[in-house]
């Protein structure tokens, strides 16, 4: 294990190299430390211009070519697990990170150090704190402090895929629906009116709801309305006055977050809702010219993304963005984390195809 103080050699493999990222801890709100070495390691390269906000860092190519793409990874990772530091056994690389998402990371490092020409002009952007509250997101602080910096014809973020494309995220919607009764004592019930025999409708709808699958750009999205959390209830002895019945929809990414309430406000009609927390979807733009070129230069069949990720930045500023990374979306923040070294040689040689042809 080499010293956290040591400069990133970015004329490692990428393979070694995301070893040496994943023994630089940066769980979030600790990533300094790392962006000051991506920074350090970035800036000795002529070809690229790098700028800086809190642990945030960009980098861009000024070729003069029409397009411009941003390739964009998360530095921070979730706590560790008595995973650190990373081993290798055959041709898999443990450790906290090795596929969310330092093995991206390490590939848009290689990238910018060695795509000193580029038929793309190219902005890298490190960022930090996207495994925590939304409110943190580094991502989200440089399109509200510095927008040109991520300014660009299509975004690969490069959060495990399993080495696939995958195209936009679904959204995501919590509301709390509401039932009100009388309280009572539960020897005079008629005196009362029972707010949890109320939910028995609101769960019917929910029993008996059709969730959509949709076709966009060729992928297809599945939609879910769930009930997540049932609160009610005051004591064994009393007629309670009041219940929630807590609900998730997961929405396909042709309705906006406007529509998506309103869909959830018809399926719950004659209900108080209140939405709790609200995150929109990204459009897959799998049409766009650019991302029709990315596809083509990258290969293999692409499919829909049903979590949420910071494409829906992207995609909310009007650059289409897609996830494409080395690291496997079942093992991030697992114990167990680990990553493929040749998916992490794969990808990092079909995005250099994509930027060199
Ligand atoms: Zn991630």
């Amino acid at each position: 294990m080499s010293s956290p103080n040591e400069p990133l050699d970015l004329t490692l493999d990428g393979g070694a190299l995301t070893a040496r990222l994943v023994d630089f801890p940066s769980v979030s709100g600790e990533e300094t430390a790392l962006a000051d070495a991506v920074e350090a390691a970035l800036r000795a390269f002529p070809h690229l211009t790098v700028d800086r906000h809190g642990n945030n860092v960009v980098a861009r190519t000024h070729f003069g070519r029409d397009e411009r793409v941003v390739l964009a990874g998360h530095l921070d990772t979730v706590p560790i697990a008595d995973n650190v530091p990373s081993h290798v056994e055959g041709d898999l690389l443990y450790g906290c990170g090795t596929s969310d998402m330092k093995s991206g990371v390490a590939v848009q490092l290689r990238l910018a150090a060695t795509l000193t020409e580029a038929n793309r002009d190219v902005t890298y952007v490190f960022y930090d704190c996207e495994e925590v509250e939304a409110t943190r997101n580094g991502l989200g602080h440089l399109f509200a402090t510095h927008p040109d910096w991520l300014a660009g014809d299509f975004a690969v973020l490069m959060e495990p895929s399993g080495a696939v494309v995958e195209g936009g995220c679904q959204g995501s919607l919590r509301a709390d629906v509401t039932l009100t009764g009388v309280r009572a004592h539960a020897a005079r019930g008629w005196l009362g009116d029972n707010a949890v025999h109320k939910a028995a409708e609101v769960l019917r709808r929910l029993a008996e709801y059709q969730p959509r699958r949709v076709e966009i750009d060729g992928l297809e999205y599945r939609e879910g309305l769930n009930a997540t959390r049932i609160d009610g209830g005051v004591a064994g002895n009393v007629i309670p006055d009041e219940c929630t019945v807590h609900v998730a929809f997961r929405f396909a990414p042709d309705r906006t977050l406007e529509q998506a309430e309103e869909h959830l406000r018809e399926v719950f009609e004659g209900y108080r809702l209140d939405i709790a927390d609200a995150s929109p979807a990204a459009l897959p733009g799998l049409g766009l010219p650019a991302a029709r070129a990315f596809l083509a230069a990258v290969g293999g069949e692409p499919r829909a993304k049903f979590g949420w990720t910071d494409v829906a930045r992207f995609s909310a500023h009007g650059v289409p963005a897609v996830n494409y990374g080395p690291g496997d979306p079942n093992l991030a923040h697992k114990r167990e984390e680990h990553c493929s070294l040749s998916a992490i040689a794969e990808v990092e040689q079909r995005l250099r195809d994509w930027l060199s042809r």
